[in-house]
């Protein structure tokens, strides 16, 4: 029809059910099933056809449905029994941080992405996922805390497949209306709009706000009428353009998110950039300074006192860089707005690329994080270990494993991805508080009371459970695609309850690797098609829209699926989400995940499936090589990487297969008891991975690492007119300024050998340049087995420092002198970026 208007017509709730309305604008259902029934409960085809959205479902059921369930006494105790749950989880008042973090200052996260529930598709994968779960858990531990991202008005892509298992993307309008948004308003009342230039344009943004459990999330959306056609498009899609876009885009998080929560009186003692989407914050951070009558440089050593900044990209080309040009054209009235030069402030960001054959100088967003920011982390140990690689050319002279930037493992949000029925198993032998104190990693040595019997009923039903959405998903998707009758009826044998099943889901990069298991397509049929003891899996996952390397992967398995030893064993599903992943995660026996490492920077699919007691198989990258424990799941492949990348996928799928041959499936179908049985690994993923590797884990991990510390550095730096930040910031000037004068030489009196624990006396003769001797650490470096040690010579005050250096272990040492300038009150050693090395 022709549209020329639209119209919301809200629903009359009942007296007795009218708290579903307030229920449905709290997120806090997202990861409660028994909130969710509520609403499916009403009409479950509604419920389903339009994502599992309570506001939605609340528009759509008929007002006599809502009647009829408002005059059921069951429905009604339900009801009173999740909004008690609700009230007491809204009111608690003996939070983890009122316990244990009463003096906390508040926390502002900006994030590109956010996954919060699969009606709401402000998400590609796995970033979005971990920062909508670290909201969640931010919320579950009570620290004050607030978020920023955007409103995707097409949100990320529905993904469907073609006849021949091709990609196609579909991109629909979202209703705001039917999605539980709230503009925000100003403390008097007003509809929350910042404006942001970009370029030579005024763009006008709108604030939502999404509420989810106890904090806020702030969404902008240039989708106004006051902005051009072309600028309502700025929010239209995540991912979705290319260069221009995504550089306006960060301005819009960055500059008009920091400006929204001023807008709104939000407050914000420490500031968490995830990933670099979310530097040009940095921005607008330093030109408040600047307003406020700072110079630049103690403008910018305030607010990066203040910041944390989270890397997730282990590859160098995956990390975001524009031409200088192209920043010139969107930010290039900034630098006055900072009283900068353009080139101080782009060389905070400065990163040359090696483009079609030509070292040309860019603007990388995680270089601009790292210099804006006091405080920077990896997503996992080994992580944290490439990225400190990857980025030590920053910081010249320095050794890899000085480079400030560490690590949090990260998590993911329990109660989100686990099932009611394994919470309600769970709770059997859990303390009645124990979705409170999921780290608590003594508390779940309780799961070793389960029975193998227990066990096994919860996972039979929760696969079952799976088994019936593919199907009915499968069938879908062959009625769209024209399929035959014959192939229709097909879908309804799908998969077998009782065979071992194998779930693989996730994005598509190339590096994942998703067609690994088809490397040797004879043992793996063997394997699927052993009568006694088959093997079946289900795959799921999204290619970027420009991959078509990943499509073809996806195409790959889909033809595989539908030759006739695989068919009805091996499937692959459309549109993976947040709900295709909660219902894979609770449905399969394992959870599969083959990436080339060391790409995996976390990865966190594992964790969800083994809370679920869906043991991880998994290469050791990311997390998986902290929690394998050898008795919680299975590796793949060694501790080691390749130069040859055709050695390590033969390697790693020969690994697979052998471990499913001489483990895995001889365990599932086999009688042994104890430590030999299926239960034993289940009970032991689900009790290791669970506290380790809960969000929970790892909020308290930043709070206790990152955020107290930066609030209160970023407190000392500001006071008094940001005193100390102007020391710093001016010294750092000067020292920058005298280096390139400064010297050193030094002596070790070296013997050819020695005993473990005699010394050796090292001189060293410094020519400060007019800098203090005081702020001059000289050390001797003693690197033995790629370890460090370092050893302060003491000043004698005539540019003289020495000291008698211990070798307390046999073996071989290098031995080096250098010296860096260091003021107290800094971030690290390395924050003013100098390091002279003495010659030989
Ligand atoms: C958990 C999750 C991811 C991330 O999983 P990885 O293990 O990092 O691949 C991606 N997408 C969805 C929908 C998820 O739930």
């Amino acid at each position: 029809m022709n549209v020329i208007g639209k119209v919301t017509v809200l629903p009359q709730l009942p007296a007795g059910i009218s708290r579903l309305s307030e229920l449905a604008y709290n997120l806090y259902w997202s990861w409660t099933p028994r909130a969710q029934a509520l609403y499916a409960d009403l009409d479950a085809a509604i419920w389903e056809r339009f994502q599992q959205n309570p506001v939605r479902t609340l528009l759509e059921v008929p007002h006599a449905r809502l009647q009829e369930v408002a005059a059921d006494p069951a429905y009604l105790a339900r009801y009173a029994q999740v909004m008690a749950d609700f009230d007491a989880y809204m009111g608690q008042q003996d939070t983890w941080a009122a316990r244990n973090a009463p003096d906390m200052k508040p926390v502002a996260y900006f994030s590109m992405e956010y996954a919060f529930h699969e009606s709401l598709p402000i998400y590609s994968g796995g970033l979005g996922v971990l920062a909508g779960d670290h909201c969640k858990s931010a919320s579950d531990l009570g620290i004050p805390f607030t978020a920023v991202g955007m409103l995707f008005h097409q949100g990320y892509f529905t993904q469907l497949f073609d006849r021949d298992g091709w990609q196609n993307e579909i991109y629909e309008d979202l209703d705001l209306t039917t999605l539980p948004l709230r503009p925000a308003l100003t403390p008097n009342g007003q509809e929350a709009r910042v404006s942001v230039k970009i370029g030579a344009r005024t763009v006008h943004v709108r604030v939502w706000t999404l509420q989810v459990g106890r904090i806020r999330v702030l969404l902008l959306d240039t989708n106004v009428p006051e902005n051009s056609e072309d600028d309502r498009k700025l929010t239209a899609r995540l991912y979705g353009g290319n260069q221009e876009l995504r550089v306006q885009q960060y301005i819009l998080l960055g500059v008009a998110g920091i400006r929204a929560l001023r807008l709104l009186n939000v407050p914000a003692d420490v500031y968490h950039m995830n990933e670099g989407h979310a530097a040009l914050m940095g921005l607008e951070r330093i030109r408040e300074y600047v307003a406020a009558g700072l110079d630049f440089r103690t403008a910018l050593e305030t607010a990066a006192s203040s910041t944390l900044f989270t890397t997730h990209t282990p590859v160098a080309a995956g990390n975001d860089a524009f031409t200088f040009d192209l920043m010139d054209r969107y930010i290039g009235e900034w630098p006055a707005q900072l009283a900068a030069s353009r080139d101080e402030l782009y060389a905070l960001a400065r990163h040359d690329q090696n483009w079609d054959g030509q070292l040309v100088p860019a603007f990388s967003m995680t270089v601009f994080a790292l210099n804006l920011s006091r405080a920077a982390n990896g997503v996992s140990e080994l992580h944290g270990e490439v990225s400190r690689e990857m980025w030590k050319f920053l910081y010249e002279g320095a050794e890899a494993e000085e480079v400030p930037i560490g690590h949090v493992t990260n998590g993911a949000h329990n109660l989100t991805f686990t099932s009611q029925a394994m919470r309600d198993l769970l709770s059997t032998v859990l303390p009645a508080d124990w979705t409170g104190r999921l780290e608590d990693e003594a508390m779940w040595q309780a799961v070793e009371k389960l029975t193998d019997e227990q066990l096994s009923t919860v996972q039979r039903e929760m696969k079952r459970d799976m088994i019936g959405f593919v199907r009915r998903r499968m069938r879908e998707q062959m009625l769209r695609n024209g399929a035959s009758a014959a192939d229709v009826a097909a879908t309804d044998t799908l998969l077998s309850g009782d065979a071992l099943t194998i779930g693989f889901a996730r994005r598509f990069a190339t590096y994942k690797r998703a067609t690994l298991l088809f490397r040797d397509r004879a043992r793996l049929s063997r394997i699927v098609n052993d009568p006694a003891r088959p093997v079946q899996f289900v795959f799921a996952g999204k290619a970027h829209p420009a991959d078509n390397p990943g499509k073809a992967f996806i195409q790959e398995i889909y033809r595989v699926s539908q030759e006739p030893e695989f068919r009805g064993k091996i499937v692959i599903l459309e549109n993976y989400d947040m709900n295709v992943a909660r219902q894979l995660v609770q449905g399969v026996d394992i959870w599969l995940n083959n990436p080339r490492r060391p790409l995996e920077a976390s990865g966190t699919s594992g964790m969800k499936a083994s809370f679920n007691g869906s043991p991880n198989f998994s290469v050791l990258d990311g997390w998986w090589r902290e929690g394998f424990d050898g008795t919680n799941g299975w590796p793949i492949g060694e501790e080691r990487e390749y130069a040859d990348l055709n050695v390590q996928d033969d390697a790693d799928a020969y690994s697979l297969y052998e471990h499913l041959e001489e483990d895995i499936v001889p365990r599932y179908y086999g009688t042994q008891g104890g430590e030999g049985s299926w239960a034993h690994t289940v009970r032991r993923a689900i009790e290791t991975a669970s506290p380790r590797f809960s969000m929970q884990r790892q909020v308290i991990d930043y709070v206790q690492k990152y955020y107290r510390p930066l609030a209160a550095r970023g407190t000392e730096l500001s006071a008094n007119g940001s005193a100390r930040a102007r020391e710093i910031g001016a010294w750092k000037t000067w020292v920058r300024q005298q280096w390139p004068h400064t010297s050193i030489t030094a002596q070790a009196a070296l013997p050819a050998s020695t005993q473990p624990g005699q010394t050796v006396p090292v001189t060293a003769q410094v020519g400060p340049a007019g800098i203090n001797l005081d702020e001059l650490r000289v050390e001797a470096v003693l690197s033995r087995a790629g370890h460090l040690t370092r050893v302060p010579l003491l000043s004698q005050g005539d540019g003289t420092f020495r000291a008698d250096v211990p070798l307390q272990e046999s073996g071989l040492y290098s031995v080096g002198v250098r010296m860096l300038p260091v003021i107290p009150g800094l971030s690290n050693d390395l924050e003013a970026g100098l390091i002279r090395w003495a010659n030989a």
